[in-house]
């Protein structure tokens, strides 16, 4: 198996390590392992109840984070063995890249961001790197999944210049030292970027169309997908009859998946081969090398905007969208104000105070806002929900209540 790795991918044995030193595990690789904590991780149970894009009680077949986790971790290992990196690492990163998200998607994301705006923001990126490094508490020795850097590293898919600082502050030459001296990350940090795009992309069409709210007439103003819907038609004219179900709409999408995962194959090898980046660190300091043929970059672009337009901004979607942002907020003004209407490890936590060195100046309130944050950001959509009626009497977002 690891005779099939090219030099620039990255190899386990020669991982930059563990923040806590720990013995190899006898039959895993320090990246197998990895995937292997993230899988039994509490954070990762929970992105089976978390919104994508349309809320969890809405129907069983839609994405959730869960689902679409496992769909960016196919994807990616699939490219990565073709590219001839390492499929593991990628399988870790993919899997563990949504941890940090909140429940109701991207509006609870930015709700959770407005409430946390004086207090220094909320990144669902570095909430996904908080959850492993610090918020599972699983181990006896330390707190966190203790998973190596490169893994960690691309976890860490985005982050500020002031969050970069801080995290340099309590792992000098750690993960957050890229962002201040403007490096790229491996590979498979790379290639799960790529990934995660590809597959919401997809998906997205899917739940689109069967929530109701996009049609496939529409969806041929969009050159990615209609050139495969025209192509499956040319080579099964039976699939217009509405009787064939989905599959005219599975098909295309199907060979839409396809076509990006080869465009990306080949544009990367291009890369590569022009590159010849001799080792993972050569990958970091030098430009991005996994993307898109220049071709398909503008028809996902397009298709991107697309889904922006007709199916994120929808009325329909808009106004969940309201609610769940009333939910987090009057979830974040209860907590703030009674702690201990939060279970008791949250409450100790507060108690404690700071404990990283980056925190060290932090007042009282700022560092409370942020123990409030982590455990909103942990919660699942109907757990929110639930407890919002607990604590406000008011019903939203309940099941059947949308
Ligand atoms: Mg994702």
């Amino acid at each position: 198996m690891k005779s099939l790795l090219a030099p620039y991918a990255c190899d386990p044995d020669k991982s930059q390590g563990r923040r806590f030193a720990q013995a190899p595990a006898p039959t895993r690789t320090e990246y197998q392992r990895d995937r292997d904590r993230i899988v039994h991780s509490t954070a990762f149970r929970r992105l089976v109840y978390k919104t994508q894009v349309f809320l969890n009680h809405e129907g069983d077949l839609f994405r959730t984070r869960l689902t679409h986790s496992l769909e960016v971790a196919q994807l990616g290992r699939s490219m990565a063995r073709s590219l001839h990196l390492n499929e593991d690492l990628v399988e870790a990163i993919a899997l563990a890249h949504d941890l940090g998200h909140t429940p109701f998607g991207h509006a609870g994301q930015d709700a959770l961001n407005d409430c946390m705006r004086p207090f220094g923001g909320f990144e669902h990126n570095l909430q996904s790197l908080r959850v492993v490094d610090h918020l599972e508490e699983r181990y006896p020795e330390f707190d966190g999944l203790n998973l190596t850097f490169e893994t960690r590293e691309g976890i860490l898919k985005h982050c500020s210049r002031r969050h970069a600082e801080q995290l340099e502050m309590d792992e000098p030459n750690g993960v957050g030292r890229r962002f201040l001296v403007h490096q790229q990350p491996s590979l498979e940090a790379q290639l799960c970027n790529l990934a995660d795009e590809i597959a919401y992309n997809a998906h997205d069409i899917d739940d689109g169309v069967r929530s109701g709210l996009i049609t496939l007439a529409q969806l041929q103003d969009v050159a990615l997908f209609d050139d495969h819907l025209q192509q499956t038609l040319a080579d099964h004219p039976r699939l217009q009859d509405k009787h064939q179900g989905r599959r005219l709409l599975y098909e295309s999408i199907r060979r839409m998946l396809s076509s990006q995962v080869y465009d990306v194959i080949t544009a990367t090898d291009v890369a590569l081969a022009e590159a010849a980046p001799a080792d993972v660190e050569a990958v970091r300091q030098g430009v991005p090398l996994v993307w898109f043929g220049e071709a398909m970059r503008v028809k996902s672009g397009a298709l991107k905007s697309f889904l922006l337009q007709w199916l994120y901004r929808h009325p329909q979607v808009m106004q969940t969208t309201g609610q769940a942002k009333q939910v987090v907020r009057d979830l974040f003004a209860v907590y703030v104000g009674a702690p201990p209407e939060m279970p008791e490890s949250h409450q100790r936590r507060i108690e404690q105070g700071p404990q990283r060195a980056s925190e060290a100046d932090t007042d009282f309130v700022t560092f409370k806002s942020r123990v409030v944050a982590d455990y909103i950001a942990g919660m699942t959509d109907r757990f929110a929900a639930k407890e919002h009626q607990r604590l406000t009497g008011l019903s939203f977002l309940s099941e059947g209540n949308a």
